[in-house]
């Protein structure tokens, strides 16, 4: 039969249903070129479906800490099983027994003894872990630069950022590594890094999954979501972390939207798409806003009309994002003082064992994001800083649910430029910020939003962002699956090798971009 990996998640786990394909020569064609990988998408490889800590043949083993073993709700439908599908895994969830260390010096070596919701969720379902895959540090970032495992680089070029601060997941899925991947977003670290590999990233509504055993950076921000190579997929992968809220996770909600199944629709009759004009001034490339227009003339085509709308105060999202999200980073990482978690500076007494332990385990970012943090969260600036980012945010919560009272979801391009050179950036933290300006609206907010690769701009993929309000998730999808279908887009990079003899470009060396 054809290479397995040249399918989509959804068509694998039917040939594996029907017995033309088996779970083991699945996650042994990834394995093999994931072990050949030259884009660092990988911090760590599980030897085979059958590795004790990567595979879990009888249902659901996820240990907690404390209290009894939890059984997970697993889709009942055959057209949502995931049983045999190799997942690989952002460096910050924790699977028990397997290297987690949310990319950071700190953490390296840690191994968790328990395993995060979303996993031990694909694991009941039958999945297996196929590896860790590299990221910004507790996710910090939008790059992937400031990576304690170095830098991924993006498989359309390798000159370039995967985007972050999932950057792994997305590099993986794009270089054809795995079928899917599993990210977290806080201001857009699944949604970025897809758009900037040409791949498919899932945000779902906040509190929707579980952030149990997720090695938090921003708690009232943080979100799993999934990396895909098509919308199908990220609905089969959403089916699954989704269900019966987590008792473990105290702002896990449980699913309260329509039943999720596999996206079908290739029409948009009636749905009205709200195009923000205030989001959409200075900074976004031209080449990124002729794909984003034409995508929009495609919904249109297919019986969507668009409408002008206005998220006023939007555009203060990045300024508060960058308060809060330090603020709770600054708070959430203090328990990393060398005593209970990862590595240890040598020292005489105990506050010289938390300063040189801290000041060695945490790269230049994360520090930043701590001093920030502590900064805006101190006596006398609480109020000023922290106070009034929080009433931002409110506003921001109450543009969309105005929004929402005249259209069904809203459009933006994910991200207002295309990948940015490796090493451009770094010196420039506000360069570098400004890449989430279309992702956290939505992120404070907590609605659920979708990037799709929408066409190419000088030869590198563009994504389209379509979100909605909470729990709007099936719509959502079938939206972007309608769109999809009518862009055809080809994700394959011009030099992936996904013919996988010498990783040399191969078949698909002369691909190139559907809408662009
Ligand atoms: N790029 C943003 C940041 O650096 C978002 C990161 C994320 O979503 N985890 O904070």
């Amino acid at each position: 039969m054809t290479d397995p990996t040249t399918l989509s998640a959804v068509d694998q786990v039917a040939a594996l249903r029907a017995g033309d394909l088996d779970a083991a020569g699945l996650f042994a064609a990834y394995r093999e070129r994931a072990a050949a990988d030259d884009t660092n998408s990988f911090t760590w490889l599980a030897d085979g479906p059958d590795d004790a800590a990567a595979a879990v043949p009888d249902g659901a083993r996820a240990r907690s800490v404390d209290g009894p073993e939890p059984t997970f709700d697993v889709p009942a439908d055959d057209a949502l099983s995931v049983r045999g599908l190799p997942v690989a895994v952002k460096d910050l969830f924790c699977v028990t027994g397997v290297p987690t260390a949310s990319c950071s010096e700190l953490l390296r070596g840690y191994r968790p003894p328990h395993t995060a919701t979303a996993v031990a969720r694909l694991q009941a379902g039958g999945a297996t872990v196929l590896g860790k895959t590299n990221q910004d540090e507790f996710a910090m970032g939008s790059s992937n630069e400031n990576s304690a495992f170095g830098a991924v680089l993006n498989p359309w070029d390798r000159t370039r950022v995967p985007g972050g601060s999932s950057g792994g997941s997305a590099a993986a899925v794009a270089a054809g590594l795995a079928p899917v991947a599993l990210g977290t977003d806080t201001g857009g670290s699944v949604r970025q890094p897809a758009a900037l590999c040409g791949v498919v990233g899932l945000k779902p509504t906040y509190g929707s999954v579980s952030r149990f055993g997720m090695i938090a950076f921003a708690s009232s921000l943080d979100q799993a979501g999934v990396l895909a190579r098509d919308v199908r997929d990220a609905a089969l992968v959403l089916a699954h972390l989704t269900g019966a809220a987590d008792p473990r996770d105290s702002t896990s909600i449980g699913w309260q939207g329509d039943a999720l199944g596999l996206p079908s629709a290739d029409r948009l009759d009636g749905l009205r798409i709200g195009v923000p004009t205030d989001l959409l001034g200075e900074g976004i490339d031209p080449g990124v806003r002729a794909s984003f227009d034409a995508a929009l003339r495609t919904a249109e085509e297919l019986g969507a009309s668009i409408v002008e709308i206005t998220l006023p105060h939007a555009r203060h999202a990045l300024a508060a994002y960058y308060v809060i999200a330090p603020a709770e980073a600054s708070s959430n990482l203090a328990r990393f003082d060398g005593v209970r978690y990862g590595n240890r500076a040598a020292a005489d007494d105990l506050v010289s064992l938390y300063t040189r332990t801290r000041h060695d385990g945490f790269g230049p970012e994360v520090r930043r994001r701590i001093m920030l943090g502590t900064f805006a969260l101190s006596a006398g600036y609480y109020d000023a800083y922290y106070g009034r980012a929080q009433q931002v945010r409110t506003k921001v919560v109450e543009d969309f649910a105005t929004a929402h009272e005249q259209v069904d979801l809203i459009a933006t391009p994910t991200s207002p430029t295309v990948a940015w050179g490796l090493g451009e950036r770094t010196d420039d933290p506000w360069a570098m910020y400004r890449a989430d300006v279309m992702t956290l609206p939505q992120s404070l907010a907590g609605v659920p939003a979708i990037s799709i690769p929408c066409g190419l701009d000088d030869g590198l993929p563009v994504g389209l962002q379509l979100s909605g309000p909470a729990f709007g998730e099936p719509r959502i999808l079938d939206a972007a699956h309608a769109l999809e279908r009518a862009i055809g887009f080809d994700g394959t990079p011009p030099r992936s090798g996904r013919t996988g003899e010498g990783g040399a470009g191969g078949a698909d060396a002369t691909s190139g971009g559907g809408a662009a």
